[in-house]
């Protein structure tokens, strides 16, 4: 027995490490939460301060509704060249976050009854991997997006060439990951596509890299979703010599915040409601915005609407009149429900009025409308997003409209063509039917006896008794 009362070879201790922005943050609470209920001891790391308040305010939420969960901050070091900043407040804080990582080291090794692992995200390998080595910790990364996306992740530093340029046989029309059909080259975030050097790019190919150093990797997927990839990995086509990837996913989400009913949606018909939006860091150009407020208008279909008007949320302080302009809002307010502000998401996806979800593509709005079996009309934006959405219409649970822009290219879709996108997507009832199936496959995978249960509980199994 330890000091603290816990036998280490029952209870393990892990420590968990998140990066920044709430598509990172929200899986790690995931799992915390499943680990603790599962009689894991956890240890939450939180890198001070935040990006935005919906993280502060999530952990605030964790730490009230869970106080056996200890936190521990890290506190963050200024980054000398903050110039970068402009690129994307979110990538520059994984820099700094990185940029503080050596200060893990005396924090772990203070941490009581001793650690049998640390959990970490991916933006984070190539710092901390060095960290735990040297302490002799087990590292496991927590890779917050599709298993097809780890398969780019993990293959990108191989197929640029040794100037980090994008002109190999494997970069050309089609991006060719071994084991796997190509990807188109238009659905690959375009900053790694980039000739010159900018975050995104080094930080695949740095924790690309490092991640195969890990004792392990868990995705928020799994075979239902991602069988291909997940096959691919395992299999060792990928690349030879991965650690292990555990596909634990979907976690279940755990309601955490005690948000306002929705009361507007008590008061709509089952299934009649589409929910928009795209998610909690993508800004939309203002043309856009109206267009898709007229389109959703024109649909003639019921829908809510959470509007961002900036990738960060405290800077966030139009006024959606001065965003829409009077005359569109009050043709959105017959049929429709607008909001500037946080919504919790997973109470939306599971009321009974939502039949659709018009969605960015972010992995766990994706994992989220899946758990509740909403369809999706997929609109990619940036990042990983083209990748997960072609996942989803595969399956047959969404729509996605390929000609529709994304990150930033100077197009604006119109109007006519949304509103006739959704009168597709929520009149379709196969694709209804298929969402209410693939729901009843992903809730069984993490019940207990299914694979992602199984595979979790393993891996608690596997670190009793290794401190
Ligand atoms: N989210 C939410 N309310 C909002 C916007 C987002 O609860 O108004 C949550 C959403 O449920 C998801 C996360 O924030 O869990 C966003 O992650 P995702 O991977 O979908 O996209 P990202 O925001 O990282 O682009
Ligand atoms: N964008 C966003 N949130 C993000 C990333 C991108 O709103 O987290 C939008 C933003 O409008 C940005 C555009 O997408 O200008 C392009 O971003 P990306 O990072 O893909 O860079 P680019 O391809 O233009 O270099």
């Amino acid at each position: 027995m330890s000091s603290s009362g816990y036998d280490p070879k029952l209870t393990p201790h892990v420590a968990l490490l998140p990066s920044a922005g709430m598509g990172h943050l929200t899986p790690f609470i995931r799992l915390a939460v499943l680990l603790t209920t599962s009689n894991v001891r956890v240890t939450f790391i939180t890198p001070y301060p935040t990006v935005s308040l919906s993280e502060s305010q999530s952990l605030s939420h964790l730490f009230s509704t869970f106080p056996r969960i200890t936190r521990k901050q890290l506190h963050l070091l200024p980054l000398e060249d903050p110039s970068a900043k402009s690129e994307d407040p979110f990538y520059y804080h994984f820099e700094v976050i990185r940029h503080s990582s050596h200060l893990l080291s005396p924090l772990l090794s203070s941490l009581s009854p001793p650690l049998s692992a640390l959990i970490t995200d991916m933006s984070l390998a190539s710092t901390v991997i060095p960290i735990t080595d040297a302490l002799q910790l087990p590292n496991y990364i927590f890779f917050t997006s599709s298993a097809k996306m780890l398969t780019l992740f993990l293959s990108f530093h191989i197929m640029v060439d040794p100037r980090d340029r994008c002109e190999t046989s494997e970069m050309k029309d089609f991006i060719k990951i071994a084991g796997l059909e190509p990807i188109p080259r238009s659905w690959i975030p375009p900053p790694l596509l980039q000739d010159t050097k900018n975050l995104l790019k080094s930080y695949f190919i740095e924790n690309g890299k490092k991640m195969t150093e890990s004792s392990g990797i868990l995705v928020n997927t799994n075979e239902t979703v991602d069988g291909e990839s997940l096959e691919a990995l395992s299999k060792g086509k990928v690349l030879r010599g991965l650690p292990p990837v555990h596909a634990i996913g979907p976690l279940p989400p755990f309601n955490l915040e005690q948000s306002q009913p929705l009361a507007w949606l008590d008061d709509q018909p089952p299934g009649s409601v589409l929910y928009v939006s795209f998610g909690s860091r993508t800004a939309i150009s203002r043309e856009q915005i109206r267009e898709l407020g007229d389109g959703l208008v024109r649909s003639g279909k019921r829908f809510l609407w959470v509007v961002k008007d900036k990738k960060v949320d405290k800077e966030d302080s139009l006024e959606l009149m001065d965003m829409m302009g009077q005359q569109l809002m009050e043709r959105m307010k017959e049929k429709g429900f607008v909001v500037k502000n946080w919504l919790n998401q997973e109470e939306v996806l599971s009321h009974a009025a939502v039949g659709g979800f018009l969605s960015h593509s972010g992995w766990n709005s994706i994992t989220e409308a899946l758990w509740h079996g909403v369809p999706m009309l997929l609109w990619p934006q940036h990042g990983d997003q083209k990748i997960n959405a072609e996942l989803v219409e595969r399956i047959g649970v969404g729509m996605w409209v390929k000609s529709w822009g994304w990150c930033g290219e100077a197009m604006v879709v119109k109007g006519e063509e949304i509103a006739e996108t959704v009168g597709e997507l929520l009149g379709n009832q196969f694709m209804r039917s298929r969402a209410a199936k693939v729901r009843n496959e992903v809730r069984m995978a993490v019940d207990e006896g299914g694979s992602s249960y199984k595979r979790l509980a393993d891996l608690i199994e596997s670190w009793k008794g290794l401190v």
